[in-house]
């Protein structure tokens, strides 16, 4: 099916030959026809489905012709799926002349205040909490909001969101449309879709239990104390091109970070307590190749969108199901095949069960023969526990990093992500592929 028989109009049409899709996706396909008839909408789409353009491509058409204001509000749990969110809205939007703005918390809000009140936006992409500030600060005006996202909505109120959404509801003038995407229903979230929405149409195409196809999954079992060691062996394999590991902590990627920075991979860590910049500058350098690996927090994996990752390594197994299904899809995004392994230490038995039941499958189990289950664990050097990136060890669904509510100190941190020495394919290991 093309684009073009999905009822789009030429404008929009064009940014989406400009971005290079061919097909629509079945999110696309599905969604597109009924937003574009003006309903309400609960999809239960993950990211990495197309979900995006599928909402992005029905508003920028239904937004044509209309007045110059702030028409269209979508809502972001993180920075990271704001802006890219933003840059996507950008693309599709090229040839219609409508206007594309992001604010966000944790960087300076005068430039966003000067780009609302003196440029304008038609389409604004916001976190709740900054948004709210801005609105207190009457720098914009939300009552002429005709159309409202609710992105990733399970995870805004997973955050704490819910009695922001609340608040800004509120603000909003009651007849719009508005359409709610999210990987599930928690009770906080029903409540905040029944004052949200009129009489929804719901899609549910790809529920959080079926990650995409193309990903092959695998667990590794190991002691923990040489989970360095294995990763370490991992990421010298030939196939393993770039790859995201997760930590449950920020306290422990910034350790991993750092070991694995010291063992001659290229590293950055990505979470939380980063600053916006050296955040983006982390996710560019992955993308250009300049680092091999990302050290992440799960906060930080709402959003991503790096092509070309080839392993997600979950170097701690996720407490919660959805959370590896979030993780696993930052690779093996539409069309494209990647791996994801899972470090499992004995420990972590039942929550890897938890994720199996919540699959409907078992993951297989594979060791490494090249890796000695029974050796010790290599010593890190004296004194690499005082570091560069520590910053606390509080996990990540207790930070907001919004409107100064519970901000993390920010000892004084290097903007450069780490940049080491990739390991050459001979060194010392035999080398199989995983
Ligand atoms: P999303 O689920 O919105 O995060 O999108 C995941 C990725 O798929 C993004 O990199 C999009 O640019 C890309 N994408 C979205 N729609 C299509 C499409 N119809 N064909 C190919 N790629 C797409």
């Amino acid at each position: 099916m093309p684009f073009a028989s999905l009822g789009l109009p030429p404008s929009v049409l064009r940014g989406v030959r400009a971005a290079g899709y061919q097909q629509p996706t079945p999110i696309q396909q599905k969604a597109i026809p009924i937003i574009l008839e003006g309903h309400d909408l609960i999809g239960a789409a993950q990211t990495g489905t197309g979900k995006t353009a599928a909402f992005l491509l029905p508003l920028l058409a239904r937004m044509l012709d209309g007045p110059p204001w702030l028409r269209t509000l979508i809502l972001t749990p993180t920075r990271e799926l704001a802006a890219q969110v933003e840059t996507n809205a950008r693309d599709y939007a090229r040839f219609t002349g409508l206007r594309v703005g992001v604010v966000y918390g944790g960087v300076p809000i005068g430039p966003q205040e000067r780009m609302l009140r003196q440029e304008g936006v038609d389409l604004l992409v916001a976190t709740p909490g900054r948004l709210l500030d801005l609105h207190g600060r009457q720098s914009v005006s939300l009552e002429d909001i005709q159309y409202l996202v609710l992105d990733e909505a399970d995870r805004m109120v997973d955050m704490g969101f819910a009695p922001d959404l609340g608040r800004i509801l509120r603000l909003l003038p009651k007849k719009r449309q508005t359409l709610l995407f999210s990987a599930t229903m928690p009770p906080d979230l029903n409540k905040v879709a029944k004052d949200a929405l009129t009489d929804p149409r719901r899609l549910d195409l790809a529920p959080p239990s079926r990650p995409a196809a193309g990903i092959t999954q695998a667990v590794y079992p190991v002691p923990r104390a040489l989970k360095t060691d294995l990763l370490d062996l991992m990421l010298g394999q030939d196939e393993v091109g770039s790859a995201i590991v997760f930590t449950r902590t920020k306290h422990g990627a910034d350790r991993l970070a750092r070991q694995l920075q010291r063992r001659g991979h290229t590293v950055a860590p990505l979470h939380g307590n980063r600053t916006q910049s050296q955040r983006e500058r982390a996710l560019r350098d992955l993308k250009r190749g300049r680092i091999q690996v990302l050290v992440a927090t799960d906060i930080a994996s709402r959003g991503i969108d790096v092509d070309g990752i080839s392993h997600v390594i979950n170097f701690d197994v996720p407490h919660s199901p959805e959370d590896y299904v979030h993780r696993i899809g930052r690779t093996g995004r539409v069309d494209a095949v990647g791996d994801a392994f899972t470090l499992m230490g004995p420990e972590e038995q039942k929550d890897l069960t938890a994720i199996e039941r919540f699959l409907g499958r078992a993951i297989p189990r594979v060791t490494l023969p090249d890796f000695d289950y029974h050796r010790r664990p290599t010593p890190e050097p004296a004194g690499s526990r005082g570091d560069r990136f520590e910053r606390g060890e509080r996990g990540e669904r207790g930070e907001r990093g919004e409107r100064g509510r519970a901000p993390a100190p920010r000892p004084a941190a290097p903007s450069e992500p780490m940049h080491g020495r990739r390991p050459k394919p001979d060194e010392g290991r035999r080398r199989r592929r995983m």
